[in-house]
């Protein structure tokens, strides 16, 4: 009997594509799959050709009318029945997710939990996928709102959460009732894999669902051009977001939901329980080595109170152990590619120069894989890189403030809009910053802002749309007026 770890590692070996309920491997063109924590190879993904694109979106197309015509109840059988097998398979798509992205097991495993309640609140949700009947003007006419799958969709989904993402794009479009073409992460393809297999395993009929993997540029144009696709749906960067959104809109105004990033400011107030604020903020920001869309990421801090703030900080961080997901004993993994490591170095650097101050970490430490120091700087002067750019990186920059509306201000001083948070203890200032923060999810006092029942999404250039709650899945349907005269 193989154990999980054994079991884990072969998924590296049957990557490939899903397309019209076929598993497809081999290929010419492809790329090999790297474990962040050591820089070995897991595995070689192969690339889908042209022809293979083709044939997903013609399945995608074929599926949807018997997919959309299927009762809502049979629908959420199906991811339920994705739900168990997902429960039953997780102890090893944990490790493999590990294995490819990084994150320690634990939160690994945390990952897979979110994403099977992911599956089990848009089963739920078919139930109420309610029209409803608007009065009308005459006595002999009856009209009636229906809510309509919008059509097969082309999703595309980043390496930070390879279970949580590709879940929550699936499960909507499911049970909404859309049959879809999702691109994941050419970086963490084995977990995106695994969720199609247990959807494959719960009964889901071939062409619902396909998997293609390929370079992310060529699929996403293939894929938006093609006219049987209705919707696209993207997280990720902002320019790819805002590239995706222009060739959406010259090729058949096709809707979009953007998720595409954040930079969360975290307002500390002097009332805050503050060692409690720091170590909260510390577990976030350090969350997944920093690769988090809605980690907490750039802190204005009380002038009274940010020597506390930081040095609290700074003792968390240096409290984290830094090694192989796998490894129990580890708290922080390294990130999940070269890129990420690069743009650390550049960040410190930066920092230091405009007059940050080091108060722990700032290294790459002397070992294989892609691993930095979680990091914290003070005095940070709000022209800093790390004070503008979405760091996504275990870097915590923290700065002071004098009031209120200057935080706020300053909050609310870049473009973007996903995630905000604050610590205080005063029910005025809660209701203050909670009505003047400009994001899509504010957190006060707690950061626990992604759950499956409440929408996620962002404001201005974090992108618009939801995913999750009931908006989540409104982003698959479109509404159709029907009104008959009796004749
Ligand atoms: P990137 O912009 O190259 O890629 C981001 C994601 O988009 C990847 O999954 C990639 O495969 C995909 N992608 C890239 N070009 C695409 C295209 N033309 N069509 C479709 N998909 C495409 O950058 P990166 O180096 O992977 O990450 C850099 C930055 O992206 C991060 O610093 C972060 O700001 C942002 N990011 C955000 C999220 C998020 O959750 N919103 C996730 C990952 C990365």
């Amino acid at each position: 009997m193989l154990t999980d770890n054994q079991n884990a590692a072969s998924a590296f070996d049957r990557l490939g594509q899903l397309i019209d309920g076929q598993w497809v491997g081999g290929g010419r063109h492809g790329e090999t799959v790297v474990n962040p924590a050591t820089g070995d190879s897991l595995g070689r993904l192969p690339h889908a050709s042209p022809d293979e694109l083709g044939r997903a979106v013609a399945a995608a197309e074929r599926a949807f009318g018997a997919w959309s015509a299927t009762p809502a109840l049979a629908r959420r059988q199906v991811l339920l029945r994705a739900a168990r097998l997902l429960e039953e398979r997780s102890a090893t798509i944990a490790r493999t997710l590990t294995l490819e992205q990084g994150k320690p097991l634990a939160e690994a495993q945390a990952e897979l939990t979110t994403a099977i309640e992911v599956f089990e609140w848009y089963a739920e949700e078919t139930r109420r996928l309610y029209g409803r009947i608007i009065p009308a003007r005459a006595l002999d006419v009856t009209q009636a709102v229906h809510h309509e799958p919008v059509g097969p969709v082309a999703a595309f989904t980043p390496w930070n959460f390879p279970a949580l993402t590709p879940a929550r794009k699936i499960a909507g479009a499911l049970a909404a009732g859309c049959t879809l073409v999702i691109k994941p992460s050419e970086e963490t393809p084995a977990t995106a894999l695994e969720l199609a297999r247990a959807c494959v395993d719960a009964g889901l009929p071939p062409g619902v669902l396909n998997v293609v993997f390929g370079a992310p540029a060529e699929i996403s144009e293939f894929l938006v051009r093609s006219s049987p696709i209705r919707k696209i749906t993207f997280t990720g960067s902002i320019p790819v977001g805002k590239h995706l959104a222009q060739l959406a809109a010259s090729n058949g105004l096709k809707r979009c939901t953007l998720e595409l990033g954040g930079h969360a400011p975290v307002l500390v107030f002097d009332d805050a329980d503050v060692e409690r604020a720091a170590q909260v903020s510390a577990a976030g920001r350090f969350r997944n080595a920093g690769q988090v869309c809605v980690a907490p990421s750039r802190f204005y801090v009380h002038r009274s109170v940010a020597e506390r703030f930081a040095a609290e900080m700074a003792k968390a961080a240096r409290a984290l152990v830094l090694g192989n997901g796998l490894d129990t004993a580890t708290t922080m993994g390294p990130l999940a590619n070269p890129r990420r490591l690069a743009a650390m170095k550049h960040y410190v650097q930066d920092a230091l120069q405009a007059g940050g101050r080091l108060e722990t970490g700032g290294r790459q430490p002397d070992r294989p894989g892609f691993f930095f120091e979680p990091t914290v700087l003070s005095g940070m002067p709000d022209h800093a890189a790390a004070m503008r750019d979405e760091t996504f990186g275990p870097i915590a920059p923290v700065t002071t403030f004098d009031t209120l509306d200057e935080a706020l201000a300053r909050a609310n001083g870049l473009p973007y809009g996903l995630a905000a948070y604050a610590f205080t203890e005063s029910p005025r200032t809660a209701a203050a910053v909670s009505r003047g923060l400009s994001a899509g999810m504010v957190g006060i006092n707690h950061l626990a802002i992604s759950i499956a029942e409440a929408p996620f999404g962002g404001v201005r250039e974090s992108g618009y749309g939801s995913e999750g709650g009931t908006e989540g899945l409104s982003a698959y349907l479109t509404p159709k007026f029907v009104t008959q005269l009796a004749t």
